[in-house]
């Protein structure tokens, strides 16, 4: 074993990625390192990449430009990059970057460790195979590090890769084909998590209600292992002690009435749905290669509300896709009023390699015209968060607590079961411990969070 003990990682992009991060920690324990306070500390950091976006990908490149000084003060020192950029650029990136030691795919966590003892014998090395095995699930359980650090949420992997090859995505690229995980190892790491204080889930798949639905259609399910989505949500809703359950992200395609109905039934599972759906016009889901249309999507969410009325819808938008219109952009924000989305993630379109939203014939949009369209559409939607979080208050919610509040000392931050932020001024009360729940009156809404004070009595 090196010398090296201390890590440090920078994640960017999703949730995915922060999972991964999360993992790779866990193996960097069990090989004997520590967590670096911050990264002036470590001796090895990684940046743990995103390449959804082309300025992200400039970001690290430029990142990694700047860190060959931060390598050169403290000699032993180790520069690993992991994700999608990785993925996707492999070797290129050892070859412009000799000061990098070490670059891991999204398929390759597991193989770190052995690559950093080569690296500390000044053997660089690059992973980036694909797998179509089990294998990359199997994971040592979660180091006694974590305890302690815990929110008392975790996030669960239940498929990887996607299939879908939207006409903008790199992801398939860059995850591979879609695998899904056996239900058995879901729930019983599910119920590790629980036995050791986790009470709230976020299960995680590129399209996750897609799990296991090429098992189905090729009738191997049962041999595979898997179940269909709203099954694997009904096993996991009966472990005892486990309080929320979500999921992230969606597709539309795969939104079948068994999960309908499960929002309907299952206690445990949240009233929130965070579902990607780009755009409001049909041309453009057509040209992204969504494989639904504006009114597969509202009804899907009509249906959602008639099982369970206080549902809060999030979603993701792409704006200035090649072709569209200002016709077709009004048809997107028409879609944000009828469906009236709580919160979005909300980006310009991006060009990324290797994607078929290249070969478009469609004009490329202005960039000042994207800009422009962008600011409308997240002005739109800034007025109807605040609607939602005021129309919130005097009533009662339970949260989560997840640390002390950005606002400072003498504030709590939580979650509640819709997924928005609440802070609680709890002064002489004392501040519950992360990962507790309490109940408060909602007393005041801001456009970013809602403000709660504890209930007595
Ligand atoms: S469903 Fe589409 S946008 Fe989502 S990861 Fe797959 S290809 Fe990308």
């Amino acid at each position: 074993m090196s010398e090296l003990k201390r890590f440090s990682i920078r994640t960017f992009g999703c949730q995915m990625n922060v999972h991964d991060t999360e993992k790779l920690s866990n193996l960097l324990y069990h090989a004997g390192y520590e967590a670096a306070g911050d990264e002036s500390a470590a001796d090895l950091l990684v940046i743990n990449t995103c390449s959804v976006r082309e300025k992200a990908e400039n970001k690290l490149y430029s990142d990694l430009g700047r860190l060959r000084e931060w390598k050169a003060e403290k000699p032993g020192r180790m520069i690993g990059v992991g994700g999608c950029v990785a993925q996707q650029e492999g070797q290129t990136i050892l070859r412009r970057f000799d000061h990098v030691d070490l670059v891991f795919g999204t398929h390759n966590l597991l193989a770190v460790p052995a690559m950093l003892e080569g690296a500390a014998q000044g053997q660089s090395g690059v992973r980036i195979e694909e797998s179509a095995s089990q294998d990359r699930f199997d994971l040592p359980e979660r180091h006694p590090a974590f305890e302690g650090r815990d929110t008392g949420h975790s996030f669960v992997t239940v498929m990887e890769g996607c299939d879908m090859f939207c006409s903008f995505c790199v992801v398939p690229k860059t995850r591979g084909r879609e695998i899904s995980r056996t239900a058995a190892s879901i729930v019983a790491e599910v119920r590790n998590l629980v036995e050791r204080g986790v009470s709230e889930i976020t299960l995680l798949g590129q399209t996750v209600n897609a799990y296991g639905r090429h098992d189905t259609r090729r009738g191997v399910a049962e041999a595979a292992g898997t179940i269909p989505f709203g099954g694997l949500l009904t096993q996991l809703d009966a472990i005892e002690g486990l309080r929320r359950i979500r999921y992230t992200s969606p597709h539309p395609l795969f939104f079948d009435e068994v999960l309908l109905r499960a929002h309907g039934e299952l206690e445990s599972l949240c009233p929130h749905v965070h579902m990607p759906v780009q755009s409001g016009s049909d041309r453009v889901l057509e040209q992204m290669r969504r494989r639904y249309t504006r009114a597969d999507y509202e009804t899907i969410i009509k249906g959602l509300r008639v099982v369970r009325p206080d549902i809060v819808v999030t979603t993701d938008f792409i704006v200035g896709f090649p072709g569209e219109t200002d016709e077709d952009f009004e048809q997107t924000l028409s879609l944000i009023e009828s469906v009236g989305f709580v919160d979005s993630y909300s980006f310009k379109y991006s060009r990324r390699p290797h994607t078929k939203a290249l070969e478009l014939s469609a004009e490329e949009i202005a960039p000042e015209v994207a800009s422009a369209r962008l600011t409308a559409l997240q002005d739109l939607q800034r007025r109807l968060t605040l609607d939602h979080h005021i129309s919130r208050v005097g009533s009662r919610a339970e949260i989560r607590v997840e640390g002390e509040s950005m606002h400072g000392p003498g504030q709590v931050r939580g979650r509640d079961l819709h997924h928005r932020v609440v802070n609680v001024p709890v002064g002489d009360v004392g501040a519950p411990g992360a990962g507790s729940y309490i109940e408060v009156d909602v007393v005041e809404a801001t456009p970013h969070s809602l403000i709660g004070t504890p209930v007595t009595g």
